[in-house]
């Protein structure tokens, strides 16, 4: 009889039935608050009726094209969609099936597009787990351990840490900023280096949000050597962090953007957007996928785009992202094993440090696990596994914030 790897067997106690809004069920029909949006996507909630409708109608229709033999309706209407909230000039979209998948896509057309080797990543970012996305991934250990070589030409710069550096936000921009002008003279010269790849809220390192004079330094310094800024929005993108794009926050233009998690509500799809002379630099038959906009996919993500406009989730996301962080802050000042609560509109953590200053797994796995078992679900992160994130469907209301802050105390 089959098995579910090891892996995958271990990973979670809870087995979904179903899920509604914010909420999973189990077989026995246990409630949980889902605080984990399957990692960032269900961002209309679980089963939204728009997004079921349009994605029901879309399978009696055209389940699949493959868009290098034929177009499809869906695919050239999310690019429509996905005009009206891009960034200006970030007109030309293609399409792949998951954020690891989309940041290949990215580091290939920063490769032919420069004819330059060398990407930068940010020492504690994520950009997910294929053999160039993990080389990029430097966020904990597992990414990377016994797989090696990874894709070559990869180099780290520090992320601006004060927590972790006990240190004002700007000495921490100061100093990452000094180190990228460093790195650029004795390990990576301009000449070779391709792009620079920034999440605006480091995500499993921690939810640690990049300050906005942090990401104009890095815009600053790629304009000056000629070097691309691919802004990686998998998991701040589409309303997360209270604005459309994480990188708003800092009012700055990508020169390529990278968007997948929340933009189809759970469906595989991911996108990669760029202006047209850059675009045009990929080359043919380079890109892709057999599975890439899949029409089921992109009907889904079209529906999404309409929620998330017409629910005012990105608004939502601002508000309750809020009160969650308030709410979290009154448990931390109760418990000061919760050092730090920090983040970005809906995506905020809880990390867990010991008296003598050095992170807490242990406690926070605990309270992660106490959480569970009071029918609150949340993740860990970090490079030490001692931050709690919450990263709940931008549907959330003031009463379910509530309810999770509540259960959350009980559970520390
Ligand atoms: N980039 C970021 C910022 C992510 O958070 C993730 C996944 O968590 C990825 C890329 C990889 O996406 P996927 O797991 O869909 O390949």
């Amino acid at each position: 009889m089959a098995e579910l790897s090891p892996a995958l067997k271990q990973a979670t106690p809870v087995l979904a039935a179903r899920g509604e809004g914010i909420y999973l069920y189990d077989e026995q029909d246990r409630r949980y608050l889902d605080f984990t949006a399957g990692i960032g996507v269900t961002s209309t909630g679980h089963c939204h009726p728009r997004v079921v409708e349009a994605a029901q109608r879309q399978v009696g229709t055209l389940i699949h094209g493959q868009y290098t033999t034929v177009m499809h309706r869906p695919l050239l209407e999310l690019t429509e969609r996905l005009g009206e909230v891009l960034p200006t000039g970030l007109d030309r979209l293609f399409y792949v099936n998951s954020g690891s998948e989309a940041v290949e896509a990215a580091v290939r057309l920063a490769r032919q597009a420069t004819g330059r080797q060398n990407i930068v990543a940010l020492q504690g970012g994520f950009h997910g787990r294929t053999m160039g996305a993990g080389a990029l991934t430097s966020s904990g250990t597992k990414v990377r351990a016994g797989i090696g070589p990874m894709m070559p030409g990869v180099v780290f710069t520090p992320f601006p840490e004060p927590y972790r550096h006990r240190c004002s936000e700007a000495e921490a921009v100061r100093f990452a900023l000094a180190e990228f002008d460093q790195l650029l003279v004795t390990v990576s010269a301009p000449r070779d280096t391709a792009a620079i790849i920034v999440e605006p809220v480091l995500g499993e390192g921690g939810y640690l949000p990049a300050p906005p004079e942090f990401l104009t330094g890095l815009r600053e310094r790629a304009d000056r050597h000629g070097i691309l800024l691919i802004v990686d929005e998998v998991q701040t993108g589409v309303g997360r962090t209270g604005r459309f794009w994480g990188h708003d926050h800092a009012g700055l233009r990508p020169d390529i953007l990278i968007t997948a998690k929340g933009l189809a509500s759970g469906f595989p799809i991911s996108a990669i957007a760029a202006p047209e002379q850059l675009m045009s630099q990929a080359w043919p038959g380079s890109q892709g996928g057999t599975y890439g906009g899949n029409a089921v996919a992109a009907a889904a993500a079209i529906a999404t785009l309409d929620v998330v406009r017409d629910e005012k989730l990105v608004e939502n996301a601002a508000e309750q992202g809020q009160r969650l962080r308030d709410g979290l802050r009154g448990v931390a000042a109760q418990h000061p094993v919760i050092g730090d609560v920090r983040g970005l509109g809906l995506m905020l953590a809880n990390e867990f440090t010991a008296p003598d200053g050095t992170p807490d797994a242990a406690t926070a796995a605990r309270a992660h696990a106490a959480a569970a078992e009071r029918g609150l679900l949340l993740l860990t992160c970090g490079p030490h596994g001692n931050v709690v994130r919450m990263i709940p469907p931008l549907i959330v209301s003031a009463d379910q914030v509530d309810e999770a802050v509540g259960l959350w105390g009980e559970a520390v």
